[in-house]
């Protein structure tokens, strides 16, 4: 989602233009990422996560080298095929399950080996975030990206999905973060947001406006390791249609937040995912119905003119009646060719309808994200001041996206989890356990929620032979609960121990920073 913070002078200045993204072929300074010293190891070998990386920008940090001690963690039950069966052991050795040992079998005790109790926990594929972004906001809020990549990990978050950030930021990121396993999640690219021109995100997009222009583009993205080809809401058919057919040339992935595309046309084209409810909600209600104008239609508006239209399309999408043959045909299509939804309910929530409710304003998440980030956010706050009328519409739209959420899983719809983080109040990491628990209210089971977060997310990454399963040959990304999330989702927040890559993370909080209780809210819309 890279939506109505849009219209927010400077809220969107990325980090590095596009238009110098082919400077990803200089060399890899990691002086920009560059942290402090190197985490003490306890009398385990396991690494302490820091509680927040100082932004030094001075000396880089000495890459982690050594192959982590092999793990033997024994007793838990395994998460696999979205049931819990007992074990009597899991083994890591040079950072890859080596075997996964039924009750009653001999144990093979690598030498050397960390010995993990797992009896009464519980033992998930590592966490795949499967909608970030890395170069959004973290620069206007003065915070470095290596300052939060260890709250994914101390949320069991081993894996990110990025979802459209210019090429040079994530390859130094991804850099970073294949030297430090022990500090940062790993990072799968992603392309640039496709876009017409002008691209509606001018600082992480890239125009295209003609087909020809896209073969040569795909082909050297793909070269540097882009699994997501992400098409935008300004991108019609004619480019949409051409960036699928590349990416699967090339065997990656094509995704869309959809809008000036139509559902029925990119599936028919062979896209594989669509990110965002919106991108299936928005294509329910009665052609009748206004069209929200993308921000440079909108400009001759007055401000006064533009809510009326915001408002009056909320009237009328918070009837879509999902019955309607306009629905079922859409919904049918999805789940008939596999095309999956990676619904984002988080950014919903908490930005784009709800970023003025308690449940989001005084979220405890809140109080575990670095302080500098959550002033900055509260200094792009909108919605403040809306009437109650509008308050309450908002709530049944939302109401409404959880709905078609849960329908889409019960139509046969395969679905993502991603968060959509940094986005406003949308806590890195610690958001990916509220989307969760969103999706837990929407009416899928948590099975399901938790399939879609491992095995669903790697198929999305292009890495379902590497992660998303715990199984021999599998890189050793877990993490060990010590509580059962099938009984309550919200156990995926007990974790008492990750391993990312074969090492084993200790997890100490991120301890609680409380807001300053004089920050000015900043500029204030009515919505
Ligand atoms: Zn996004």
């Amino acid at each position: 989602m890279t939506d109505r913070t849009a219209h927010r002078p400077g809220a969107f200045i990325a980090t590095l233009a596009i238009a110098t993204w082919l400077s990803a072929f200089a060399p890899t300074t990691r002086a920009e990422l560059g942290t402090t010293t190197p985490t003490p190891e306890t009398a385990l070998h396991a690494k302490t996560l820091p509680d927040a990386i100082p932004p030094s920008h001075l000396a880089p940090l000495p890459p982690t080298r050594q192959a982590p001690p092999p793990l033997v963690i024994r007793g838990a039950a395994v998460f696999r095929d979205g049931a819990f069966s007992p074990s009597a052991a899991v083994v890591t050795e040079n950072g890859r399950i080596v075997a996964v040992v039924p009750p009653g079998d001999a144990i093979p005790v690598p030498a050397g080996a960390i010995e993990i109790d797992g009896t009464g926990r519980f033992l998930l594929p590592g966490f795949i975030d499967g909608h970030s972004h890395v170069s959004h906001l973290f620069p206007q809020a003065g915070v470095p990206v290596e300052e939060i990549l260890p709250d994914y990990l101390r949320n069991g978050i081993t894996t990110l999905r990025a979802t459209g950030d210019t090429i040079d930021v994530q390859l130094r990121v991804r850099a970073y973060s294949e030297a430090h396993p022990d500090l940062a999640p790993r990072l799968v690219m992603a392309s640039p947001l496709f876009d017409k021109s002008p691209p509606y995100h001018a600082g992480v997009s890239l125009a295209i406006t003609d087909p020809e222009q896209v073969p040569p583009f795909v082909a050297s993205m793909s070269e540097l390791g882009v699994q997501t080809f992400k098409i935008y809401v300004g991108m019609d058919r004619r480019i949409g249609s051409a960036i699928i057919h590349e990416a699967h040339r090339h065997g990656r992935w094509a995704s869309a937040h959809l809008r000036k595309y139509h559902p029925l046309e990119a599936i028919e084209d062979g896209i594989d995912s669509v990110e965002h409810i919106e991108s299936v909600f928005n294509f329910l209600t009665p052609p009748e119905v206004p069209e929200w104008l993308l921000r440079d239609e909108r400009m001759h508006m007055s401000v006064m003119a533009v809510e009326s239209l915001r408002r009056k399309i909320l009237e009328e999408q918070v009837k879509t009646d999902y019955s309607h043959p306009r629905a079922t045909g859409l919904i049918s299509a999805f789940a008939r060719n596999g095309v999956m939804v990676n619904p984002t309910l988080i950014v919903y929530r908490s930005w784009m309808l709800l970023s003025d409710t308690p449940e989001t304003r005084e979220h405890p998440d809140l109080q575990r994200t670095p302080r500098r980030l959550v002033e900055y956010w509260d200094s792009l706050a909108h919605h403040a001041g809306a009437s109650p009328e509008t308050q309450a519409l908002r709530r049944r739209q939302f109401a409404k996206l959880q709905e078609l959420t849960g329908l889409l899983h019960r139509s046969g719809v395969e679905l993502l989890v991603g968060t959509d983080a940094p986005f406003p109040y949308v806590p890195p990491g610690y958001s990916f356990h509220q989307e969760l628990e969103l999706m837990v209210e929407s009416g899928v089971p948590p099975a399901a929620v938790l399939m879609a977060a491992t095995r669903n997310n790697a198929r999305a990454i292009n890495l379902s032979s590497e992660l998303g399963e715990i199984a021999p040959g599998r890189l050793a990304d877990l993490v060990l609960l010590d509580a059962n999330p099938l009984d309550d989702i919200r156990h995926s927040r007990r974790i008492v121990a990750v391993v990312r890559s074969g090492i084993l993370l200790t997890l100490p909080a991120r301890p609680a920073e409380a807001r300053s209780a004089d920050v000015p809210a900043g500029p204030q819309a009515k919505g």
